[in-house]
């Protein structure tokens, strides 16, 4: 099952053809003048494939929520959501981490679906603005919560290892909505919130 409202907030192009995508990378590795009978590359294109269907196939889930029985009306955060994406103008990976909330409207979300909601938007070709935007929306749409929040911090390979070069630098992106992004005081909160220090930790 896949969250709904995420076939209009995820278009995909058409399926993956991972023997057509073997095949082309391949010929890519003989056009950079490498040699596939060398016992390293025989296998790369499948590997690469491989590695590639991992970084752009979402994977289903369902978006689980609850009622909002107790009236909660504050902010729910899930802050540093590991993610890796594929840049859309380089192919090469970003990584880094989101925080995700929203100030619950009738429903409130499992916890983990927040983190589900990261990883189905990551896998695909993507530019970060976007993917801070989609996830914010797909929120929006399957929760109808009073605001959301979206932060996410990310390195680019295209920018830190080519280019550049500018290793160690960061890339913030953020989206708000309904109250998160109407009220000053609950954004700072919300920001405040989503950069605390983990004092509560004891390891
Ligand atoms: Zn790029």
């Amino acid at each position: 099952m896949t969250p709904s409202g995420a076939a209009r907030l995820h278009p995909v192009d058409s399926a993956i053809d991972a023997d057509r995508a073997a095949d082309a990378v391949a010929d890519l590795l003989r056009a950079l003048g490498r040699d596939l009978d060398d016992e390293h590359l025989a296998d790369t294109p499948r590997r690469v494939v491989a590695g590639l269907l991992e970084l752009l196939e979402p994977q289903p889930f369902a978006m689980t929520s609850f009622p909002n029985d107790e009236g909660y009306h504050d902010l729910v955060l899930v802050r540093g959501i590991p993610f890796t994406s594929l840049c859309r103008h380089h192919l090469l990976p970003f990584r880094g981490v989101a925080h995700v909330g929203y100030l619950p409207g009738d429903r409130i979300v499992g916890l983990s679906k927040l983190a589900r909601v990261v990883d189905w938007f990551a896998r695909d070709l993507q530019v970060q603005e976007r993917l801070t935007m989609q996830i914010a929306d797909h929120l929006d749409v399957t929760l109808a919560p009073r605001g959301v929040g979206v932060v996410m911090t990310a390195e680019h390979l295209c920018m830190s290892a080519r280019g550049i070069r500018a290793q160690g630098a960061a890339t913030v992106t953020t989206a708000f909505t309904g109250e998160v992004a109407d009220d000053p005081g609950i954004r700072a909160r919300f920001m405040q919130a989503a950069h605390e220090e983990d004092t509560w930790r004891t390891t």
